[in-house]
């Protein structure tokens, strides 16, 4: 990421990160998060689009626990001076900028400094919650009109400036937002407004994110019902008739992995494959990578064994991060695809092979099963004798495809493309282990089984009734070596292939 240039003009982007399930970003406030060097975010911004902005430094405006926001007018001067500095400021708001987000102020203190900035919509949770209880703002049968409306106050006394009686004459749906904590008196005022009692009502929480809960009633009865649930915050109310649709077009708990917490001990980089996998069948995920993919300190090694690429007759990519960082060190050294041209290419399985697909590679080889063993007994078959093979792998990764391949007199060549940093286990994910609301645990390498371990006091320090999904038989022996009992081996040993074992031993097919 840039630094600061004093210099340059600097930028702030008013940025909507929707209701906090992150797949409802937009394409453009990904774009944003990848090009400045500053966050600037508040309370309701969701902890997996938080994630996303790890590598950024980081300031949080919203409300403490005890403690009170800081106040807008602070929060105006922190973004223009923070682009007078010449940087690259991403103001994050949950939902939409400008729907109760208090960005049209930023917008205006930015253009009365002469700051430049942006303003990327987000999905609100006015719309967007909803939707997620299966309950459509507008609908032909019920509703042909929405409003948005804050039961938020200053001070004591009724609240702010809403003309409730006119609300409900010329509208069919209304979403209260900052109304979940004075339940009482909205019902109260849409009831004096002159609605029914038994007009229908829902209270959704932490829509969109994986606790989300949802509960239904009327005027009448739903302040009962939503403190009898100990409804919490954030929370939205919905109020029409389009809230019994939900009824039939309640889709969340229909996934698969709807209630299922899986832990996700690789580090899945920006890109989250696993996760998102697991994510759009209905899992909460928990990131809890117990190594980080880094370069190496040294890459000097890499470089010189990338200018020779061409001279080996076969070239091995024993991972998809290995692909990466060979393209990566390919660059660097103004080289391209072009560089394998004189080489056989192959790739340890289906994963690696599409990244090098991504990059205009049809790998030669991909051996049935997908480990290093296998791979290597697939080559050995396909060498000519006394064969040159270079290998791309981790720093201090695995050597048996080195060793058959050598082993068989061929010249073989381990060269590290990367390196695996052993991170430590977060305190709040070792604790929801220990609780036991990780149904799963997904373990891609034995060396991430033996560092959760490690972190988590042996296999004892996980509750008997935390299954265990393994990718392969390698890190399965492990995991079975070191006191776990494995409840699934992939069938396919990808990380599609884990998700897809993990859904089909965890969740029960959706009645429809
Ligand atoms: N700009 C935001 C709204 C800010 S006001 C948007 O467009 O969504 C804050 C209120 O929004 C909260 O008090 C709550 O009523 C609602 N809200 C925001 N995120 C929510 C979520 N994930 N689930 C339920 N309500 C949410």
């Amino acid at each position: 990421m840039s630094v600061v240039n004093g210099g340059d003009k600097g930028v702030v982007y008013l940025v909507g990160a929707g209701p906090g399930d992150p797949g409802l970003l937009t394409l453009r406030a990904v774009e944003v998060l990848r090009s400045v060097d500053v966050v600037v975010y508040d309370r309701l911004v969701g902890p997996q689009v938080l994630e996303m902005t790890e590598s950024l430094e980081r300031i949080y405006v919203g409300k403490g626990k005890d403690s009170h926001a800081v106040d807008q007018d602070s929060i105006n001067e922190l973004l223009v001076k923070l682009a007078l500095q010449g940087r690259r400021v991403c103001r994050l708001k949950g939902g939409d900028p400008f729907v109760f987000g208090r960005g049209g102020e930023e917008a205006a203190r930015l253009a009365e400094a002469g700051v430049d900035f942006e303003v990327v919509p987000g999905i609100t949770s006015a719309i967007a919650g909803p939707a997620y209880a299966g309950i459509p703002v507008t609908d032909r049968r019920a509703a042909s009109s929405f409003a948005c409306v804050t039961a938020h106050q200053r001070a004591d006394g009724p609240t702010r400036s809403i003309d409730w009686a006119a609300l409900v004459r010329g509208c069919d749906t209304i979403v209260v937002l900052m109304g979940s904590s004075r339940i009482d008196a909205v019902v109260a005022d849409l009831v004096d407004a002159g609605l029914a009692s038994s007009h229908p009502v829902a209270v959704i929480e932490s829509a969109t994110l994986p606790g989300q809960r949802t509960v239904e009633g009327t005027l009448g009865d739903i302040a009962a019902r939503a403190a009898d649930a100990k409804i919490g915050s954030p929370a939205l109310i919905v109020v029409g008739n389009v809230v019994p649709l939900s009824g039939k077009i309640e889709w969340l708990s229909k996934r698969r992995l709807h209630g299922v917490t899986v832990m996700v001990t690789r580090d899945e980089g920006a890109n989250g494959t696993l996760s998102g996998i697991l994510r759009s069948q209905g899992a909460a995920v928990v990131g809890a990578p117990t190594l980080r993919i880094q370069p190496l300190e040294d890459e000097s090694v890499l470089d010189a064994s990338i200018s020779r690429i061409g001279e080996y007759d076969w070239v091995v990519f024993s991972s998809i991060s290995a692909v990466s960082y060979v393209f990566k060190a390919l660059k660097r050294n103004r080289l391209d695809a072009r560089a394998l041209a004189p080489c056989r290419v192959s790739a340890i399985g289906p994963g690696t092979a599409a990244a090098l697909e991504e990059r205009g590679i049809t790998p030669d080889l991909i051996p049935d099963r997908f480990v290093s063993e296998s791979l290597g007994d697939a080559l050995v078959s396909e060498l000519r004798p006394g064969s040159s093979i270079l290998i791309f792998g981790a720093l201090g990764g695995r050597t048996e495809l080195a060793d058959t391949l050598r082993s068989a007199g061929h010249k073989a060549a381990l060269v590290p493309a990367y390196r695996n940093i052993p991170v430590k286990l977060e305190p709040v994910h070792l604790a929801a282990l220990e609780a036991g609301e990780v149904d799963w645990v997904a373990f891609t390498s034995s060396s991430s089984v033996k560092r959760l371990l490690d972190a988590a006091g042996g296999a004892k320090g996980l509750p008997p009734g935390t299954r265990i999904a393994c990718i392969g038989q390698t890190t399965a022996a492990t995991a079975e070596s070191l006191g776990l009992t494995v409840t699934i081996v992939a069938e396919e040993h990808t990380l599609d292939g884990l998700a897809s074992s993990i859904t089909k031993e965890a969740g029960p097919v959706p009645v429809s």
